[in-house]
């Protein structure tokens, strides 16, 4: 994956400061491990990846490169934070899934579990096609923001409770461009 040679300490987004927090090798790095162990874990299956958009398609995408057994992709869409820094606590559904998950083995990918609501969500709803396993992936997690007890298997980073953006992650539809993690500056 190209990474560019350029990685700003401090980037600024809707007028607030944002810091490096995981750079694009390290985020690399730790992908290409969780890939090995996915590969590793479901040698023989054909995993089915389910990506959360929009949050988790960059993370998806360089996930999938690392996966080295059969498998495939498909998405669904959740209602998002909208615009602000805090979860609403409101989740929907926006965009089903296509493919027909029923008997197969499904691995939800998703950018950051925060409060957990929106996995704990797609879960539950992902049990009625009556998947033959269901596993969780996410790149990031808020451990002290989460509130209902949502099985993680595969996660990329534990991080504290601060806004992060980047790699895929938005402040108002922006900041997803970022090769990089960047994390709000409480003390600009
Ligand atoms: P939940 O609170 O339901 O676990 O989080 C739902 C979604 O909110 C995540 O998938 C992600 O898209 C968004 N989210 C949560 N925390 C952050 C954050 O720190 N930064 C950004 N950009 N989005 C977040
Ligand atoms: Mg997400
Ligand atoms: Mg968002």
């Amino acid at each position: 994956t190209p990474v560019p040679c350029e990685i700003p300490e401090v980037v600024e987004c809707r007028g607030e400061r944002f810091r490096l927090f995981l750079d694009a090798a390290t985020l690399q790095q730790r992908i290409a491990e969780l890939g090995r162990q996915i590969s590793q874990d479901y040698e023989g299956k054909r995993p089915i990846l389910i990506g959360v958009l929009n949050g988790a398609f960059m993370f998806l995408a360089d996930l999938m490169r690392y996966i080295t057994i059969d498998c495939e992709v498909d998405f669904l869409k959740l209602s998002s934070y909208g615009a602000e820094k805090v979860s609403s606590g409101q989740v929907y559904e926006l965009k089903k899934i296509d493919a027909d998950i029923r008997g197969r083995h499904v691995l939800i990918v998703e950018d950051i579990v925060d409060t957990g609501l929106s996995m704990q969500f797609i879960l539950e709803r992902l049990k009625e096609y009556e998947p033959a396993s269901v596993a969780t992936v996410t790149l990031l997690h808020k451990v002290e923001a989460t509130q209902v007890d949502v099985p993680l298997d595969y996660v990329g980073f534990r991080i504290p409770n601060k806004f992060v953006i980047g790699y895929g992650l938005d402040y108002g539809q922006l900041a997803r461009n970022l090769a990089s993690i960047y994390i709000l500056d409480d003390n600009p």
